[in-house]
């Protein structure tokens, strides 16, 4: 029924919200947390370290190619001028740099091979460890969490955040490094090889740096609007795609591609306005670069000329200096990563700092001999945690003894689904207490209640991608395949799983076989029964059904309900005519109570939800 209310939500609404929603999550993005970043770093401290150091070695060793090359061109040049002439022997001139550069060569390659192979090391171990954390933590979470966020969002915080701050995090180690070294050293050499020509380049650095700094942060803005664009957009197409039926049944066909075209055409806009930026800021930036090596070549071609320096030195310069302006652009870019990295990181502690109010496990637990199952609700007050303001259960009141049905009955929207998820703890109740045995439910170890005591099988089953054994064990993992065909046969499920090509080892869902509603429903009783609960909740579990599978399924559940405490939350008054107590529910309070004869003759709400059901019954049987 929640699914319904979303989907007749007008489309724009929808959309509305969906991008109101983004908008809110961006501004409000947590702040990052560096002592769970320390405790992150912790165990990988001796592969950051060796990365670090690795990365720090060929940074070094780049600051001294450009030194070393030039003095290869130096001998190089030398003998191109008079070499033959004074007899002098290359090979014997040119040995010295050109083993230390070939060395350097090496020792580069051999650390750079180090400091990718550690800081991946790092990188893949942390972001391992941060998906576990946060998967671990979301199955704890309240299900309260889950009314507030979106699986999507979920799902991208374990994904594309982990990701994000993943690569962010090794980018700015290794480039990090690199380019703070590397500027600070090629600084130091194009100083010693000419301080008049390095004071003249640098001169230009701020400009470079202003220049990029101001252009960058733009492009950045710019970029960022055209992500959210495109999440923008991909929500429309999502929201549209997953409730095709509903778009179908409203023929909003048209309406939703022109919702979709419009998003679409938005992100092209800023995207193009995006990539006329860079081809702005990569041909103006070539072209100022450029202008600067053509100035050194020029300077330092006077500089040789008046023999101040040799043709060697103004290669080295050369190099260094492109050095020197490369690094600087990294480290703008790096910038741009630093802040992607911790706000993902930030968003991904969030969610991995969040301790939940109801725990998943740890309290009381009733022995199994002394379990009964009376269950009481006292003066029990409720609203939704997302909308506090709305009291759906108000001094709410019930007794199911043990053993006994009780038949929860009244016009949806009552709370009688929200009496249900109370009983399993899905959520605390806001005053009043609901207790089994005697024994608050808060005082309760949850796991034992839910794992144990209380089984529930709603309007809805969910199974999950796997064979039909898995899918019944998921209701007691230690259960042996007898006790799993056990379960079956009393859920009338035995005879069509074994007429499925492989029995109970078929698998079911999107890529098996397709099951049916009904067989479904006997899927999940047995699920249910093997648990064995001494209580028992029915959230219209036949509702959904034809007659036929409805008596099937009606006939497993009479087993079921044998011998347990056990709530009915049914709209067909007429399944539920035997339960021993018929509990009438209206806006959140509990208005009449007593068994079906009583109620009938008590003319009130309950004679008249029969009379309408009868007279639906009846213009349903005229029309067919
Ligand atoms: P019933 O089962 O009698 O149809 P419910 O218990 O499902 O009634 O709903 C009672 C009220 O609580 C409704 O107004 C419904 O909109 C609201 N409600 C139900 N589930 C949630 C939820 N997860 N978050 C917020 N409100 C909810």
């Amino acid at each position: 029924r929640a699914d319904c209310k979303v989907q007749i939500a007008p489309p724009r609404e929808v959309h509305d919200r969906l991008q109101g929603s983004k908008e809110s999550k961006e501004k409000q993005d947590p702040p990052f947390d560096w002592l769970a970043f320390w405790h992150l770093l912790k165990p990988q401290l001796h592969n950051f370290l060796l990365a670090v150091a690795s990365a720090l070695v060929v940074s070094l060793v780049n600051v001294q190619v450009p030194i070393l090359l030039g003095e290869v061109v130096n001998v190089v040049a030398k003998f191109t001028r008079e070499a033959a002439r004074e007899g002098r022997n290359f090979m014997q001139e040119i040995y010295a740099p050109s083993i230390k550069l070939v060395k350097c060569y090496v020792v580069q390659a051999v650390f750079t091979f180090s400091y990718i192979t550690f800081l991946t090391r790092m990188g893949e171990r942390m972001a391992d460890d941060l998906r576990h954390q946060l998967f671990n933590s979301f199955l704890k979470q309240d299900i309260a969490f889950y009314d507030r966020h979106k699986t999507g969002e979920l799902v991208n915080r374990l994904t594309a955040d982990v990701q994000d701050f993943k690569s962010s995090f090794k980018m700015c180690i290794s480039q990090g490094m690199r380019s703070i070294t590397q500027i600070i050293g090629c600084g130091v050499s194009i100083y010693f090889i000419s301080p008049q020509l390095a004071g003249v380049t640098g001169l230009l650095v701020p400009l470079i740096i202003a220049s990029g700094t101001a252009l960058g942060s733009l492009l950045r803005s710019l970029s960022r609007q055209a992500q959210h664009q495109v999440a923008v957009a991909t929500g429309v197409a999502d929201e549209c795609l997953s409730n095709m039926r509903t778009v179908r049944a409203f023929a909003m066909e048209e309406e939703e591609t022109r919702l979709f075209t419009q998003e679409v055409d938005r992100s092209r806009q800023l995207n193009e306005a995006l990539g006329t930026g860079i081809g702005i800021f990569q041909a103006g930036s070539n072209l100022f670069l450029n202008g600067i090596v053509m100035g050194i070549l020029f300077a330092g071609g006077h500089l040789i000329a008046t023999n101040e320096m040799q043709a060697g030195d103004l290669m080295s310069f050369l190099v260094a200096s492109q050095t020197i302006q490369k690094s600087l652009a990294q480290l703008g870019i790096m910038f741009g990563t630093y802040v992607r990295g911790t706000s993902a990181g930030a968003r991904v502690f969030e969610f991995i700092n969040l301790t939940p109010e109801i725990p998943v496990k740890g309290g009381k637990i009733i022995p199994y001999h002394s379990l009964m199952g009376n269950i009481e609700f006292r003066n029990v007050s409720f609203a939704y945690p997302t909308r506090p303001d709305q009291e759906v259960l108000n001094n709410f009141n019930l007794r199911i003894p043990a053993g006994r049905m009780v038949a929860l009955v009244g016009a949806s929207g009552g709370g009688k689904s929200t009496v249900a998820q109370l009983l399993e703890r899905f959520y605390d109740v806001v005053r009043g207490s609901i207790t089994i045995d005697g024994e608050d439910l808060r005082t309760l170890d949850p796991a034992w209640l839910r794992g144990r005591v209380v089984g529930f099988i709603n309007q809805e089953p969910i199974l999950f991608a796997t064979t039909v054994m898995e899918n019944i064990r998921y209701g007691f993992p230690a259960a042996s395949d007898e006790e799993v065909i056990q379960a079956a046969k009393t859920a009338n499920a035995h005879d069509f799983i074994e007429s499925f090509p492989d029995g109970y080892n078929t698998v079911v869902g999107e890529r098996g076989v397709s099951v049916s509603g009904g067989q479904k429903q006997r899927i999940a009783i047995a699920r249910a029964l093997l648990k064995n609960p001494r209580i028992l909740v029915l959230d219209e579990a036949t509702s959904a059904l034809d007659a036929e599978s409805e008596a099937v399924v009606q006939e497993a559940l009479s087993r079921t309900v044998e011998g347990r405490t056990v709530l009915v939350i049914a709209h067909r008054l007429s399944t539920i005519q035997n339960a021993n107590i018929i509990a009438v529910m209206q806006h959140g309070r509990l208005v009449e109570i007593g068994t079906h004869e009583d109620l009938k003759k008590m003319g009130g709400i309950y004679a008249d939800l029969i009379r309408q059901q009868q007279q639906e019954e009846s213009a349903n049987t005229d029309n067919t």
